[in-house]
């Protein structure tokens, strides 16, 4: 179970009724006192039976009655300092940061855990979902199924939406509906998420590996130009954590050599450049809603299309390829890949609440760009040209004096509770993708990138004392402060 933070404190103007109402309602015989955000004492249940035996009225301050004496912890702790102070007679030790404010707690079922991303599913969530298993429409069938394409074609400005069982089927059905198929090259960045190269090997597709920009992270232009032969038949941006491609370059190079455009939206939920949203560019994007992306639905995914027709045709191989207009009647082979409508229904709420999450991603963002701003060898995400960052993860690089302490930093986050994300390995590295790569190809960007990079905690669900633990944690690192080893 997690505990709130916020069920575990009280204000140290309160009484002891305040208190003791905090206590009962966390169920967990403690509270601390604050004044402010910083820590002033520790009142337990048996505290407060003691002072009533001792005729001190609920009424009474709890500064009264609190220990001003009390266990805790730097926020900086290691793992086995927290075990080695938990004790039977010391179930709970506050957190604290240089200025004594409350960062977390820990206890015997919670050492404090600040997670890259975790969904936040406290809207219409569990209500739609509850409408489906009442009403029985639990299946693919269903209102939220259509609601949810609709909603989410409405939000990004297109014509129309897919919903699927997840991005990487998405990505596939982009594919065969647009025709892509075996002998065609289509160009994709180096640095993504596997399944982007995937897609094009199920098609029987030849995946050419391009070096990525190393401002935007996402395909370079420039060498995706160069990368092009009388094969190429598309090529697939993707917008990493966050951070559009540059959509100019790219449309003017497919319009030079005919290529089809598909946007990989997987990590980009309202981003925009120029002002409109990704996803609108080309002749076919996909967005994913796997658990940790900016909305989720568990799985799932959107393929949107720019037209009508190969948005039809998608349609139907979705559905097994099964004519509309004449049931059981297979004119291709289709799949089965639709969305449930249990996985709609939370895709709905969740789409009620895009803007609170991008808001959230951004602010987010500017907290980190505050504090690690002033560090000069750590390289952070921003915007590059007229664009809208939706910085899905908040991912930057070491650089510099700091460029091989990838690893260090990453374990001294672990080792605090902090779980961080080295970027993605080069596909060019990889087995299954090694025999792809061009002989004279250069992936440089990318491999320097992916050695020096990680995504910092990055959920909606994040609190400013949590993110300002983190930053104290990579300041340490830039300051060579030496750290216990677990
Ligand atoms: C998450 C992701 C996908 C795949 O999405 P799933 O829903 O997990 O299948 C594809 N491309 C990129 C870049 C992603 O990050």
């Amino acid at each position: 179970m997690y505990l709130e933070l916020k069920k575990l404190t009280v204000q140290h103007s309160e009484d002891l009724r305040c208190a003791l109402k905090v206590i009962d309602n966390n169920a967990q015989g403690v509270c601390f006192i604050l004044d402010g955000n910083k820590v002033v004492g520790v009142l337990t249940d048996g505290d407060i039976r003691r002072a009533l035996i001792n005729n001190i009225e609920l009424t009474q301050n709890v500064a009264k009655v609190m220990k001003k004496k009390f266990t805790w912890l730097g926020c900086q702790a290691s793992t086995s300092q927290i075990q080695s102070t938990l004790s039977e007679h010391i179930k709970y030790v506050p957190l604290l940061n240089s200025k004594h404010e409350l960062v977390d707690f820990a206890c015997a079922h919670h050492y404090r855990n600040i997670p890259v991303a975790q969904p936040e599913l406290n809207g219409n969530e569990l209500a739609y979902v509850t409408d489906c298993i009442k009403t029985g429409w639990v299946s693919s069938k269903g209102k939220y199924v259509k609601q949810f394409e609709d909603d989410f074609a409405r939000y990004i400005k297109s014509s129309s939406a897919i919903a699927v069982s997840n991005g990487t089927v998405a990505l596939h059905l982009t594919l065969v509906a647009l025709g892509v198929g075996p002998g065609d090259e289509v160009l994709i960045p180096d640095l993504t998420f596997a399944a982007t190269a995937n897609a094009v090997l199920y098609v029987g597709a030849i995946p050419v590996l391009v070096d990525i920009d190393p401002q935007t992270l996402c395909i370079d232009p420039l060498k995706a130009r160069a990368a092009v032969t009388s094969k190429s038949r598309a090529i697939i941006p993707v917008h990493l954590y966050g951070h559009p491609a540059d959509m100019d370059a790219i449309r003017t190079l497919a319009r030079d050599y005919d290529l089809l455009v598909i946007e990989d939206c997987a990590e980009a939920l309202g981003t925009l450049f120029h002002g409109r949203h990704v996803g609108t560019f080309g002749d076919a994007s996909i967005f994913s809603f796997f658990g940790n992306k900016t909305i989720t639905t568990g799985e799932g995914g959107m393929a949107v299309f720019d037209s009508q027709a190969v948005y039809q045709r998608a349609n139907m191989l979705r559905d097994h390829g099964m004519d509309p207009e004449r049931r059981y009647w297979h004119s291709q082979i289709g799949f089965n890949y639709r969305m449930t409508n249990i996985q709609a229904a939370i895709g709905v709420a969740q789409l009620e609440r895009v803007d609170y999450f991008i808001d959230k991603k951004r602010w987010i963002a500017e907290q980190y760009s505050k504090r690690l701003g002033v560090i000069s060898n750590i390289k952070l995400p921003t915007e590059y040209g007229n664009v809208y960052n939706s910085y899905w993860l908040f991912t930057i690089e070491l650089i510099g004096s700091l460029a091989n302490e990838r690893d260090d930093l990453l374990r001294r986050l672990t080792l605090n509770g902090i779980e961080a994300r080295q970027v993605f390995i080069p596909l060019h590295d990889m087995p299954p993708y090694k025999k792809y790569i061009k002989t004279d190809s250069d992936f440089s960007v990318a491999s320097r990138v992916s050695n020096a990079s990680l995504s910092l905690p990055s959920s909606s669900k994040i609190s400013e004392l949590e993110l300002s633990s983190v930053c104290d944690i990579i300041e340490a690192m830039d300051k060579r402060i030496k750290i216990p080893a677990l």
